[in-house]
């Protein structure tokens, strides 16, 4: 069992805001509440194994927390990469990045095909797919009519989106563009896209397939055994802030409880996985669609990071201690 990884980012913060109280404070590896004055304020303070501060760019996130992932992916090892946090604590920064500081899902994609390059001796199929969980159902972002798909379960693909489109790729710019579309698709029709975003789960996900070259200069066969399949999962979670806080009602309620669903469930099985082998029992993967379709790279043999995102601001400072005390359970 792979020990899960887990890291904490603060992002820049977005409002000039007069402080009167307290303040995050980055140090090392330790995030912890202060005092305007500076005094630590005692029994809120975090380690895990990576804090990145407002400084730190994409680049350095995914060198230090997604690279190893990729690198194992190419291997024939699955691995996912979350990204968990309250709505605007950065969580689709760090995923999909900006112009100038591309995020982890572009560093990853242009990492893989660079590493394929130079491993000569293999053949590669790599295949794309992109979805959403919205309301507990599973749309394509890839073919806007892929809508409510469900999830099957057999022995020859275990389990799998049924109806999921899969798009063969050959170069990073290809999936670039195609998931330019599939951010397009998802605009469509939406009247408030930042509500929708901040609800739903979003999973890009790459298969990547190789076998090794199968002849010598002689034409001899060397290698019919050595066929890898691995599954890649970067997900960029629905926002994880209480229900409570936006006093909803109706439809907006509805979603609230299926987010919570989906975020308990990861986080429960977050929680048995970090356990240790020895006390863990069941696994409850089957508590939500989301980790019933990470659940292959997710555990096991799998490598996963947890990136939690958060706020500076004092205004979010408890929705900040909730999201480091997910980490805290992760870990
Ligand atoms: P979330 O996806 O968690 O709701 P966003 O990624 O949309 O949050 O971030 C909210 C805002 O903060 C965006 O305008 C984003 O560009 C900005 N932002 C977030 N993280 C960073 C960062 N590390 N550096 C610079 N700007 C950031
Ligand atoms: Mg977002």
């Amino acid at each position: 069992m792979e020990k899960i990884c887990v890291a904490v980012r603060v992002r820049p913060p977005v409002s000039e805001e007069s402080s009167t109280g307290t303040f995050w404070k980055v140090d090392d590896n330790r995030i912890s509440l202060h005092r305007s004055h500076g005094t630590p304020i005692s029994g809120v303070s975090y380690a895990f194994d990576h804090v990145f501060d407002e400084s730190c760019s994409n680049a350095m996130v995914h060198e230090v927390l997604t690279k190893d992932i990729i690198h194992a992916a190419l291997e024939g090892i699955n691995g996912t990469a979350f990204a968990y946090g309250q709505t605007s604590s950065g969580k689709t920064f760090t995923m999909n990045g900006s112009e100038r500081d591309p995020g982890i899902i572009q560093q990853a994609v242009e990492d893989i095909f660079e590493r394929i390059q130079m491993m000569s001796d293999r053949e590669f199929l790599i295949r794309v797919s992109y979805m959403e969980i919205y309301n507990e159902e599973i749309n394509d972002l890839f073919v806007v009519e892929n809508q409510k798909l469900q999830i099957h379960e057999s022995l020859e693909r275990g389990i799998f989106v049924a109806g999921l489109r899969e798009e063969i790729v050959n170069n990073a710019a290809q999936v670039l563009k195609l998931l330019e579309s599939g951010e397009a698709n998802r605009h469509f029709g939406e009247t408030n896209m930042n509500i929708r975003s901040s609800r739903s789960h979003t999973i890009f996900r790459m298969i990547i397939e190789s076998k090794g070259k199968d002849t010598n200069s002689s034409g001899d066969c060397l290698s019919f055994d050595t066929i890898r399949v691995s599954v890649l999962n970067l997900v960029d979670l629905a926002g994880s802030e209480r229900i409570a806080k936006t006093g909803a009602g109706g439809v907006r309620l509805k979603e609230g409880k299926h987010i919570n669903k989906s975020l308990m469930a990861l986080g429960n099985v977050i929680n048995k996985l970090s356990d240790g082998a020895k006390n863990r029992g069941h696994v409850p993967y089957r508590d939500s669609k989301l980790t019933r379709i990470l659940q292959p790279a997710l555990g096991g043999n799998a490598k996963t990071s947890i990136i939690c995102t958060v706020a500076p601001e004092e205004i979010h400072v408890e929705e900040t201690k909730g999201t480091l005390q997910f980490a805290s359970r992760a870990k």
